[in-house]
């Protein structure tokens, strides 16, 4: 039997205590898997964000477990998790978050080089992951002189390479016209046919085709959930 890639069991997240304390989660369920792309809908305000921070590691639950990998987060020392973030999981968010003093090849290969590989091996990965995203041409430019779709896929690169599993997408086209929202969906579409699993927040519908499930969130619980047929995804791709 197949591991998930990602499980949240019973997950709730509280911030703040007192009278001021805000329930951002409570009792989340949810499992991606490797190949599957699952998108995460919901108003603002209703815990997409915080699902992503526990999801990725980068904030620990209140209550539940979450499960990477069939690590069990809870179970992890600070630096086992920070081990574990770096290797396995990649963050896209909506500003991109690239260095601009760094070419498009050096941010790709920054995660890498902080996990202890060399540059001369560190390259070749980041070069690869840069292919993948069609930006070969560009692995010398600096982000300054990159558009924003070509931002964003450089990103994609940074959050896949070395064989990263499990990506977490927060809003990843809201900065981008739809057109190349469109683009940047695609490529992460392919990563994950490659055998990556994404959970990808958005707001938007037409992004949303490109997932194998979408979940609805609201008031920090799961309000529903849909599995789309690959011929529903088709028609609303527009045959691509
Ligand atoms: P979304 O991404 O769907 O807009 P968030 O996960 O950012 O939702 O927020 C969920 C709830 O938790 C909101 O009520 C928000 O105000 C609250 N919240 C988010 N982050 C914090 C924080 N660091 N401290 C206190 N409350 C927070
Ligand atoms: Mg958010």
């Amino acid at each position: 039997m197949s591991e998930n890639l990602l499980r949240l069991d019973g997950v709730s997240v509280q911030y703040g205590t007192g009278v001021t304390a805000v329930t951002a989660l409570s009792g989340i369920d949810l499992s991606v898997d490797r190949g599957e792309l699952v998108a995460v809908m919901g108003t603002s305000g209703s815990g997409k964000s915080t699902l992503l921070s526990v999801a990725g590691g980068l904030a620990r639950p209140t209550s539940g477990e979450v499960i990477v990998d069939g690590q069990w987060l809870s179970q992890l020392k600070a630096k086992q998790l920070a081990v574990l973030r770096r290797r396995s999981i990649g963050f896209i968010f909506q500003d991109f978050n690239l260095i601009p003093s760094i070419s498009a090849i050096e941010n790709v290969a920054l995660p890498l080089e902080l996990d202890g590989m060399s540059r001369r091996r560190a390259r070749p990965l980041a070069a690869e992951a840069l292919a993948a995203v069609e930006l070969t041409d560009r692995a010398q430019h600096y982000p300054a002189d990159l558009s924003g779709g070509q931002q964003q896929r450089v990103a994609i690169a940074r959050a896949v390479v070395g064989g990263k599993s499990l990506i977490l997408a927060d809003e990843p086209t809201g900065a981008l016209d739809s057109m190349t929202g469109e683009v940047v969906l695609k490529m992460l579409r392919a990563r994950v046919d490659a055998g990556a699993g994404a959970l990808l927040v958005t707001h938007d519908s037409k992004h949303a085709s490109w997932a194998d499930r979408i979940v609805h969130v609201r008031d920090g619980r799961i309000a529903g959930q849909a599995q789309r047929s690959s011929a529903e995804s088709l028609l609303v791709r527009g045959g691509q």
